[in-house]
């Protein structure tokens, strides 16, 4: 996942830092290289880290701090304070308002996953029932009004677009003006983009947002742009005014740091981040848990969220009640993977406090739900004494051949999918959940 190896080497820094008897000037001078490196190394930019440096070193005066004093927590808590000031402009982002009609446009580079985003932008606002509307502006792109028609189809949302219209302004305004008289509440206008900053982009972006007088302008960034973020990031800006960013493919592989730089450059904040492909594969962004899971201390109110809008109440009842026994069997796996399968498995994953990217499951995305699927099946083919022992040792060979010929799987995959479980229940074993369910109380590993 982007940024796991980011915030694996800022806990990891942490972990050294707790590991020393005494916090002197050398201990945290080597803490603060190592986050500074750690950040770069992540495509953050090189002013931002700088001055973060430089904050930090402000709060966390040593020869001031008293004795008695728990300096490790002052350092810790000054990062986390300086990680949240990066991200977090000061100022919360236009939000709609239903029954009232709002003009939200979308822009940035062609891949950078725009109309894609459009899409999910307003599925996510259907589902929390607005009336939402999307406008094709974008007639550079051949094939872009068909993809946005696709995909409006699918979620069943109404669209405007041409097919022969090549002027983006007229397509933008006829298609805001017919959805406002529709009474839309939530009117989306996705923009062209180009393979680079070309002033022509620029231009046509102008004219758009001056005849369109969009509420919101969002500003949409692939996350593996690296180090150029930042710079991209203050051209759109200065062109429009852009009130809030939405960074994409936080699920693949890139470093993710430049993406963090680009909120520094328009000042406006982070609202959502794409996780995939999909739809659904869409995160409100706030501030605060994101830099606690960063720093591998889990999310536990985003996960509570999570699970109470994707998963049944019974299901969701039966999972904490395993959890807060510390007693992880086979069946509480068998629930886990159910209500994994209903939530994208890096979400979960990196909600849950002290877990980091290397804890998770081998494989993501779809790999990880074939997997988790076929795991299944071969549990359904278990007793339930087997599904409800503490003690994976009950699994001899007879018994493995049994589930492998129940549930028509080779004796290999069987005995790999034990040993993911001893794994995973490895993991959890030092997870402390109270038996109320309150997730605030969690006890981290
Ligand atoms: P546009 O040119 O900016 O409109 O970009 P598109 O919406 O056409 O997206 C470009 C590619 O990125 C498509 O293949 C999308 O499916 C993909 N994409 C968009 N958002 C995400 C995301 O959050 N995760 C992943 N993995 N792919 C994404």
């Amino acid at each position: 996942m982007v940024l796991a190896e980011l915030g694996g080497r800022i806990t990891r820094a942490i972990q050294q830092m707790n590991n020393v008897t005494i916090i002197d000037e050398k201990v945290l001078n080597d803490f603060l290289n190592e986050i500074t490196r750690a950040l770069l190394q992540s495509d953050v930019s090189f002013g931002l880290v700088e001055k973060m440096q430089t904050n930090i070193k402000k709060i966390v005066n040593l020869d001031d701090l008293a004795a008695g004093h728990n300096k490790r927590l002052i350092i810790e808590q000054a990062i986390f304070k300086e990680l949240c000031r990066m991200l977090d402009p000061g100022k919360p982002a236009f939000a709609p308002k239903k029954a009232k009609p709002s003009v939200v446009m979308f822009v940035g580079l062609q891949g950078a996953g725009k109309t894609t985003t459009c899409t999910k932008y307003a599925y996510y606002h259907q589902k929390k029932g607005y009336k939402a509307a999307l406008v094709c502006a974008d007639t550079f792109r051949a094939g872009a009004f068909d993809q946005l028609k696709q995909n409006a189809t699918k979620a069943k949302i109404p669209f405007y677009g041409s097919y022969t219209e090549s002027d983006p302004v007229k397509i933008a305004v006829e298609g805001v003006d017919r959805f406002k008289k529709e009474k839309c509440d939530l009117i989306i206008v996705d923009t062209s983009g180009r393979h680079k900053q070309a002033a022509s982009l620029f231009e046509e972006m102008r004219q758009v947002a001056e005849a369109t007088e969009p509420d919101l302008v969002i500003f949409v960034m692939d996350s593996s742009i690296g180090q150029a973020a930042f710079e991209q990031a203050e051209a759109f800006k200065e062109t429009v005014s852009v009130g809030a960013v939405i960074i994409t493919k936080m699920d693949g592989h890139a470093k993710g740091g430049g993406a963090l730089s680009a909120v520094a450059a328009t000042k406006s904040p982070v609202i959502f981040i794409g996780t995939g492909e999909h739809m659904d594969e869409f995160e409100v962004f706030d501030v605060k848990p994101f830099v606690s899971r960063l720093l591998g201390k889990g999310d536990w109110s985003g996960l509570v969220d999570k699970l109470q809008e994707v998963v049944p109440k019974d299901l969701q009842n039966e999972l904490v009640e395993n959890l807060s026994q510390g007693n992880f069997t086979l069946r509480s796996m068998y629930d886990q993977f159910q209500c994994s399968l209903r939530i994208p498995l890096n979400q979960l994953f990196s909600m849950l406090p002290g877990i980091s990217a290397e804890m998770m499951p081998k494989g993501h995305g779809e790999e990880s739900r074939v997997k988790m699927k076929r795991y299944m099946t071969m549990m359904d083919s278990m007793t339930n004494k087997e599904l409800d022992s503490p003690n994976p040792k009950i699994f001899n060979e007879s018994r493995i051949m049994r589930i492998a010929r129940g549930s028509g799987r080779l004796v290999r995959e069987v005995m790999e999918m034990l040993e993911e479980y001893k794994r995973i229940a490895k993991t959890m074993k030092g997870i402390k959940i109270p038996k109320n369910g309150d997730m605030s109380k969690v006890i981290p590993p």
